[in-house]
């Protein structure tokens, strides 16, 4: 892979992921999608040295040049977080129209991930931006994670109700706990990722989410069970609540960008044994 394309992936995502910052910050507020040219407290305008994604916050420590007010972390870590899924995409799929397909599929998870994480709640419109999106890939071959060849085929059955099939036993969740367990824009997400992945791909995804998250919960009251010993004065609690959406959207990208699907895991493993 031409390291120069790379390179220039990343770039390109840093640029896209300070856009999607003001998407998110701005998303059903009412406000335009204007850009962030003014400090959000003192108001002055912003030059450009102020305004490079990534840098700027590195170079700026953190804090408004003017008032030293201090800059919300979500925009050096949306805009890296971005930048590194940009450039592992084009790593992945090279100089070809998947490039593109998934960025723009990338830029909706971040959306839908962040605001999540801002607000437990996943956005019905990125969302259904994601699964028109995803059942136009299953109607095409070469745009799907698993790159094929062809420019058209008619799906199986399997992948055309994967979305509903994955969702189904979820949304039966969603029913008994009556929304305590998950929401129901995780299901929905479920729909949408689904259709995007295909069948083994979707119900891979919504494993890996589940995996990663459990993983994080055991950090999280590993990481509280040390402090408690260390400093038992020192004791915030964990989180009642942690948003799923997160995890299923690295969960997606996981398969998206490995292009490993449970049954590709379990073969793998196959072959250690
Ligand atoms: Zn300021």
């Amino acid at each position: 892979m031409n390291l120069f394309l790379v390179i220039a992936g990343g770039i390109l995502g840093l640029i896209v992921g300070s856009f999607l910052n003001v998407v998110t910050l701005r998303m059903n507020t009412g406000k335009t999608i204007g850009g962030r040219s003014h400090c959000m407290q003192c108001n002055r305008k912003l030059d450009w040295w102020h305004m490079v994604p990534f840098f700027s916050y590195l170079f700026l420590r953190g804090r408004c040049d003017f008032c030293k007010s201090s800059i919300s972390v979500q925009y050096p870590i949306v805009e890296l977080a971005t930048g590194i899924i940009f450039a592992l995409v084009i790593s992945r799929f090279g100089f070809h129209v998947s490039t593109i397909w998934y960025w723009i599929i990338s830029s909706i998870l971040v959306v839908i991930a962040v605001y999540d994480l801002r607000h437990f709640i996943i956005p019905w419109v990125p969302n259904l931006l994601l699964a028109i999106m995803g059942f136009i890939t299953l109607f095409i071959p070469s745009l799907h994670f698993v790159t094929g060849n062809s420019w058209f085929q008619i799906p199986t059955m399997w992948n055309l109700f994967s979305g509903v099939i994955i969702a189904l036993p979820f949304f039966a969740l969603w029913l008994v706990s009556r929304g305590r367990w998950l929401g129901l824009g995780d299901v929905k997400y479920m729909v949408s990722s689904g259709w995007l992945l295909g069948l083994l791909g979707g119900v891979s995804g919504v494993l890996y989410a589940f995996w990663i998250g459990a993983a994080w919960v055991i950090v999280l009251v590993l990481v509280q069970t040390i402090r408690k010993i260390i400093a038992p004065g020192l004791s915030a609690e964990i989180p009642a609540r942690v948003p799923f959406g997160p995890f299923l959207v690295v969960g997606t990208l996981l398969v998206i960008l490995s292009g490993v699907d449970i049954q590709a895991l379990i073969q793998s493993i196959g072959l250690v044994y």
